[in-house]
């Protein structure tokens, strides 16, 4: 029985694209049988990684090709795969499949749709940084996705793309998906490898850093599914993957774009893109844009739409989540989702982060109401700057940053919120 009947319903994501690397398949048609993935050239990279290359070779080509983490942290990947081989064996290889940022459903496009594509990245991961085993950490509010990689890992270990002597060479790798129970901060490398060993998913403090104490205490790489995904097809073009979009920051990126366009959807694209440019691929806005909020990163005023989708320093950078807002809606309306999410979704390890977060949601609600005051907006301010401060994980540092960016770019929507009116006609 295929899984397609195994699986009843599918959700649909719309897809479109420029470039076709990385939703080759996917965008044309789900390839989640094995059969149909090799017959679109599936595994090959593979082969070709095992017959041809050293791990060096593919470590000096994934450095080569600047590769940065697609998480949202834009970690060079090659910088954190030769970390982690200076440490001894044995090591291990995660794949953190815990998308769940307001906005963010780039990865599950890969892992519904072509998941054979992260199987074989993370073999040839693998292979390149000397791990013998390896886990798929998936959330756990992607139940099909779940079935859809547990299927895929049983038709690969079917072939001989998993297990003992792969392909009949030395290198041998077991694969696990591991499903998490719904925490965001799960996402987070040392939580998700603290809930991967059966604790409570806390962050660590670091240093030390995975790469030298991960799982179980062993060297560990965690690397992303679109990360991952991006292996197979710089094994396959070698040198040619430097030549696809701007010169540092190379290779296709996924975009999942919502709110007011057109056509939302996951786009792949060269990172010479700029956010307009995006925009229109995404069937162009819904009325005139007011924002976009890049998940929890930012908010971007239409006069920066020129934004570059790269990880430069004036570039978007993160996952690449854009979820565009127009004149009907309130800014402080949409900073309450994502302030309700990180108090939420706080783990409650620091207090700064546990109490601020909740804070933040507190005080947003008074101007949703008309009550806030001046002394709110100060207030908000205080908070924005120190929750970082005393927080330990990216949780912390970031939950301030959607709502001091809209306090610089838009603070005349909070004044107006003070003096009783609600530019988009949400709110009171
Ligand atoms: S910063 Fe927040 S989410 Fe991160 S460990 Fe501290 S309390 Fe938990």
């Amino acid at each position: 029985m295929s899984i397609r009947d195994k699986i009843p319903h599918l959700p649909e994501i719309y897809a479109d694209s420029n470039i076709n690397l990385l939703l080759r398949r996917a965008k044309e048609n789900r390839t989640v049988d094995i059969e149909e993935y090799e017959t679109t050239g599936g595994y090959s990279a593979l082969r070709k990684a095992l017959n041809k290359f050293t791990p060096e070779d593919i470590i000096v080509l994934v450095e080569e090709s600047t590769l940065r983490g697609r998480g949202g942290a834009g970690f060079p990947t090659g910088r954190k795969w030769r970390f982690v081989i200076q440490n001894p064996k044995p090591r291990y290889l995660i794949c953190n499949a815990d998308e769940s940022e307001p906005g963010t459903f780039k990865d599950r496009i890969i892992i519904e749709r072509d998941p054979h594509l992260l199987i074989e990245g993370m073999i040839i991961s693998a292979y390149a940084i000397g791990a013998e085993k390896g886990f798929i950490y998936i959330r756990g509010e992607y139940p099909a996705g779940y079935m859809i990689l547990e299927n895929a890992i049983n038709e690969a270990y079917e072939r001989g793309y998993l297990g003992k002597n792969i392909l009949g060479t030395d290198f041998s790798f077991d694969l696990y998906v591991y499903r998490g129970a719904g925490a965001y901060i799960c996402g987070e490398e040392t939580a998700l490898i603290e809930s991967l060993e059966g604790r409570r998913g806390h962050p660590r403090l670091k240093p030390p850093y995975p790469p030298q104490v991960g799982l179980f205490g062993r060297p560990t790489v965690v690397n992303n599914v679109e990360t991952l995904s991006n292996i197979p097809i710089i094994v396959t073009y070698e040198q040619y993957f430097m030549h696809i979009g701007p010169a540092g920051y190379y290779g296709p990126k996924l975009f999942p774009v919502s709110g007011k366009v057109k056509k939302p959807g996951v786009y792949e694209s060269t990172m010479d893109i700029t956010l307009n440019e995006l925009i229109d691929i995404a069937g162009g806005p819904i009325g005139k844009p007011k924002a976009v909020f890049s998940g929890a990163l930012g908010v971007y005023h239409p006069d920066e739409f020129d934004t570059p989708m790269d990880y430069s320093p004036k570039g978007f950078g993160g996952t690449g989540t854009t979820i565009v807002l127009n004149e009907e809606d309130c800014i402080i309306d949409s900073l309450i989702v994502i302030a309700n999410f990180f108090h939420h979704e706080s783990c409650g390890k620091c207090t700064p982060c546990r109490v601020g977060t909740y804070e933040q949601f507190n005080i947003l609600k008074k101007f949703q109401e008309g009550t806030a005051t001046e002394k709110d907006l100060d207030l908000l301010i205080h908070l924005g700057k120190n929750i970082p401060i005393g927080s330990i994980c990216g949780l912390g540092y970031s939950a301030p940053n959607a709502i001091m960016d809209a306090i610089r770019k838009f603070r005349d929507e909070f004044e107006a919120h003070i003096n009783g009116k609600c530019p988009g006609g949400v709110c009171f």
